[in-house]
């Protein structure tokens, strides 16, 4: 025999009630004949727990009143044969007339006992139980609608009532005995006391019927039939990744639920697991799908845990003092005073200098809880033994569960790494001694980030999220974007990640979709968006929408975002940009950056700054990690000079490659940005500063290729004038390279601590002798690479290798 417990959503609605049938009859067709355990409809018991409190508070409630009858009639409606209806309607109206006198009795004292409030409560499942019987009587006509108050019989503790299990299990039994040819449709989640009033077993206590009434009748399995494929490894309205549970423990479960997972009621596990029933999770929506079992010999799992649960906004309170110090006893006088007062205590943590206790109780004790511990700790407050008590209110609590834990050592260091690199900030600690679980509190507006953050590192198997907000839509940002939409469905399947730009701006206009903007679409978005652009404003909403994995990309090469960049790490957000003017600014806010993001865990990349997608930076970094010392550093890092000199020979004059180089596009506007070699010093400075040296840009000696004249020229036009009235000067440059069978070559270089841009003539047996087109060179002479120098060489140019090296650098954040 089975238990099948339906809740709140599985009988919600005419259509979800159809569905229970095709359940039931699936059943009925195998020879079986379950007990079945109902919920009140999906919202009516906190429709019925606001009529309550507006009667109480002298509210109306007529129309809350109005709309339970409706939900119910409209389902006699569509479900009972006309000729069922009027009973129907007769028994339900007598349910609602008497909740109807009740309230206008809380009304009229403008008083709401817990006991009246119970019996309010209880015909949520009243009137659901006794519809779903009817209609189901027109399928199975040996239905019976079975009031449970008469068979749970519990002590007085309304609202959360304590099972007599030994007189429950008697009369459960009798009474299926007695009724061993029908069909039972049992009321969930109310029971009885010795008095014969009614008392509740606490919210979401419908599973704890059907668990009660397995135990009773040694049922071969408890199904709990809800709106989920099973337990899952979070919350899914809080985590889209979570994903159902095939097996897990009583204990696995009780844990799970206990801190928060709703799904099920944490006191069910208790009479399933005395029994060794099985509690399966199955979906009422999707009836196919296996769900999630709860048993006792549960196989084991790879799974490092089995999920994530939390509770949002609990209270905490602190209690410290030198008074408490090696007192025994203390704790226990603080403890069984709550438990005295019916206080209950979410979770505890002691330092374990005893110095102080933590503890965590729902909002609505804390008054009380105050109230008793000022009043029974008085005397040693007010000899300041103990300090006064401090409350916390907004915090929450994450728990991660598993059996596996107690195996797996370094389970808490990932935990802490996953909230410490989202700058989560953990308030208290407490492990329970199985080892099956670890729970921390946080601040409760971080709480979804958290819980993202940390089921993205304990089920690495799944995808990682990066959040990315993007500035600069030129170029490179475009191109950025076409490589991440080309290649997301690649990275999902190879490298388990997902990438979604929640963020972009350009100097018009910004727009932001947490789910991330569409790749293909995002320039029409972004030009139909509201928000005009505002930097300051953008890093406030990427700051407020407080996404784990986060990062800022600066896809510009404008100074303003540099100044926003202290405030991101601060934030907990990595960067990554090809953006170089930070870096090359003064060595104190290059200090500053690294500083800054090292000491909030999260990662600055900017690869791009020099040589493009070329791994330069890395490279060195690599090099500099693992111990070795720069001794020189040997580059071509300007691809517009490469392609200059790469065309300057033969019958060539330099006016017109320089013409030609601006014509394809390779030079900036004023092609003396690239000549002056300014953009090429801020590439040694960066290298430089990487290589340690600290140095600043006035330390880079630069000598330009162009004589005075050319560089002081008034405008774009009179400085192409000026190369031809200097073409003297040039022609004999070349000569004299090719003379010497040499070739034109500008160079940076840093050794011993000096740095410098020159040109030079090298001939065949120099490596850089070879460049072509408008490649990148660099040549690393170390303690360990220095009969033959490391060259790394390619393009070091263009906006889809750069797009790429960005690309790069957002795969790599947070990979270690
Ligand atoms: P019912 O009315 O069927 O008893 P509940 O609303 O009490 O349903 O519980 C099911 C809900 O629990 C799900 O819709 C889901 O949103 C929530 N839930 C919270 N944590 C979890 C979890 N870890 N696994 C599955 N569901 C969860
Ligand atoms: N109807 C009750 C509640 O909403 C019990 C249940 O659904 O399990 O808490
Ligand atoms: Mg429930």
């Amino acid at each position: 025999m089975k238990i099948l417990k339906f809740g709140g959503t599985s009988v919600g609605s005419a259509s979800s009630i159809q569905t229970l049938l095709q359940i039931l009859k699936a059943e009925h067709s195998q020879g079986n004949r379950p007990v079945v355990v109902l919920s009140a409809m999906g919202g009516v018991t906190n429709l019925l727990v606001e009529m309550a409190e507006n009667a109480a508070a002298g509210r109306e409630f007529t129309a809350q009143l109005a709309e339970l009858e409706k939900r119910h009639f409209d389902v006699v409606k569509a479900l009972l044969d006309i000729q069922n209806q009027n009973p129907a309607f007769t028994r339900l109206k007598i349910h609602f007339n008497q909740l109807e006198e009740l309230l206008q009795g809380v009304l009229t004292l403008r008083e709401l006992t817990p006991k009246t409030r119970d019996q309010i409560l209880s015909y949520g499942e009243r009137c659901s139980t006794l519809m779903v019987s009817k209609i189901a009587a027109q399928h199975f006509p040996e239905a019976l609608f079975v009031d449970a108050s008469e068979l749970i019989k519990t002590d007085s503790a309304f609202g959360q009532a304590k099972v007599n299990t030994e007189l429950t299990e008697l009369l459960i039994q009798s009474f299926y005995r007695e009724n061993s040819d029908k069909l039972l449709f049992v009321t969930g989640y109310i029971a009885g006391n010795d008095a014969g009033q009614i008392t509740t077993l606490g919210r979401g206590g419908s599973d704890y019927t059907a668990a009660i009434f397995g135990s009773a009748l040694n049922a071969e399995e408890i199904q709990i039939w809800t709106d989920v494929n099973g337990m899952m490894t979070a919350d899914p309205r809080m985590v889209q990744k979570a994903f159902p549970l095939e097996e897990l423990s009583y204990t696995e479960a009780m844990e799970l639920s206990y801190f928060g997972a709703k799904v099920i009621y944490p006191p069910t596990m208790i009479p399933a697991f005395l029994k060794k029933i099985p509690i399966v999770i199955k979906n009422t929506f999707e009836p196919e799908f296996a769900g999630t079992v709860i048993r006792h010999d549960c196989k084991s799992s790879n799974l490092p845990i089995k999920g994530i649960s939390s509770i949002n906004n609990i209270s905490i309170l602190n209690l410290q003092g030198s008074g408490m110090v090696g007192k025994s006893g203390f704790s226990g006088r603080l403890f069984s005073l709550l438990a005295r007062e019916q206080i209950n205590i979410i979770l505890i943590t002691q330092s374990s200098s005893e110095h102080s206790i933590t503890f965590a109780v729902q909002p609505h004790d804390v008054e009380k809880a105050k109230q008793v511990i000022e009043l029974e700790f008085e005397l040693e407050l007010l000899a300041n033994k103990l300090e006064p008590l401090v409350i916390e209110s907004n915090q929450a609590i994450l728990a991660i569960v598993g059996e596996n834990m107690k195996q797996t050592p370094g389970m808490s260091g990932k935990l802490f790494h996953a909230l410490g690199r989202n700058g989560v900030n953990v308030r208290a600690i407490a492990q329970g001694s199985s080892e099956y679980n670890i729970s921390v509190i946080i601040s409760a507006n971080e709480l979804s980030k958290a819980i993202n953050a940390v089921h993205d590192a304990f089920f690495i198997n799944l995808t990682k999220t990066l959040h990315a907000f993007c500035l600069g839509t030129g170029n490179i940002g475009k191109t950025l974007f076409n490589q991440l939409n080309a290649h997301k469905d690649y990275l999902q399947k190879n490298n388990g990640i997902q990438v979604k730009v929640v963020g972009i701006s350009n100097t018009r206009k910004m727009v932001f979709n947490i789910d991330g903007l569409s790749l293909d679409t995002w320039q029409d978005e972004l030009q139909e968006s509201m928000h005009e652009a505002d930097l300051s404003a953008f890093i406030s909403k990427m700051k407020d929408m407080n996404l784990p994995n986060c990062v800022f990309i600066d896809n510009t090469a404008s100074p303003k975002p540099i100044a926003f960049y202290e405030e991101v790490f601060k934030s907990n957000i990595s960067v990554v940009t090809c953006n170089k003017i930070g870096n090359s600014a003064a060595y104190s806010q290059y200090e500053t950056f690294r500083d800054t993001a090292r000491k909030h865990g999260v990662d600055f990349f900017y690869e791009t700054n020099v040589g493009a997608g070329l791994p330069i930076i890395r490279t060195l970094k690599d090099l500099m990690n693992s111990g070795d010392r720069v001794k020189r550093i040997e580059a071509i890092l300007s691809g517009t000079i490469s392609f200059i000199f790469n065309h300057f020979k033969g019958e060539a004059n330099f006016h017109d490659v320089v013409k030609e180089a601006q014509e394809k596009g390779y030079t900036e506007p004023d092609p003396r940005d690239d000549l002056s070699g300014k953009d090429f010093m801020r590439k040694i400075l960066i290298l430089a500063r990487d290589a340690g040296y600290h140095m600043e840009e006035a330390d880079v000696k630069i000598k330009s290729v162009l004589p005075k004249a050319c560089l002081e020229a008034a405008t774009v036009e009179d400085f192409y004038a000026s190369l031809k009235a200097e073409n003297a000067f040039f022609d004999d440059l070349k000569q004299q390279a090719e003379a010497g069978k040499k070739v034109l070559r500008y160079i940076g270089k840093l050794e011993d601590g000096q740095a410098s841009i020159t040109l030079h003539m090298v001939d065949e047996n120099h490596p850089f002798y070879m460049l072509s087109g408008s490649d990148n060179i660099i040549s690393f002479t170390t303690d360990r690479y220095k009969e033959r120098p490391l060259v790394v060489k390619g393009p070091g140019a263009g906006a889809e290798v750069t797009a790429a090296g960005v690309f790069a650098d957002l795969i790599n954040v947070g990979a270690n």
